[in-house]
């Protein structure tokens, strides 16, 4: 669970975090209140998409299928560990 911006409980889920943008707000489970990502945040995520463009490049398709997936573990790191909550 993540902290709350408006109760600083922890109200927010995991999922409902991995899901959560700057344009797609959740409810905090504890408050009620609507949270979403800083868009700030999502300059974080830049350089993912980069690498994600490069990924196309790739000849070996096992190789792309690896890269891919630890791409989609590093973009869910960052996004969870890194990315702000704003109250909206
Ligand atoms: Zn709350």
């Amino acid at each position: 669970m993540f902290e709350c911006p408006h109760c600083h409980e922890r109200g927010i889920g995991f999922l409902q975090k991995l899901f959560m943008g700057s344009t797609n707000p959740a409810r905090c489970k504890r408050c009620g209140r609507r949270v979403a990502i800083s868009q700030l945040s999502v300059i974080l995520l830049i350089p993912t998409y980069v690498m994600m463009f490069f990924l196309f490049k790739v000849d070996d398709s096992w190789l792309r299928i690896l890269l891919l997936g630890l791409l989609i573990v590093v973009f869910f790191y960052i996004h969870l560990k890194y990315s702000k909550l704003i109250p909206i």
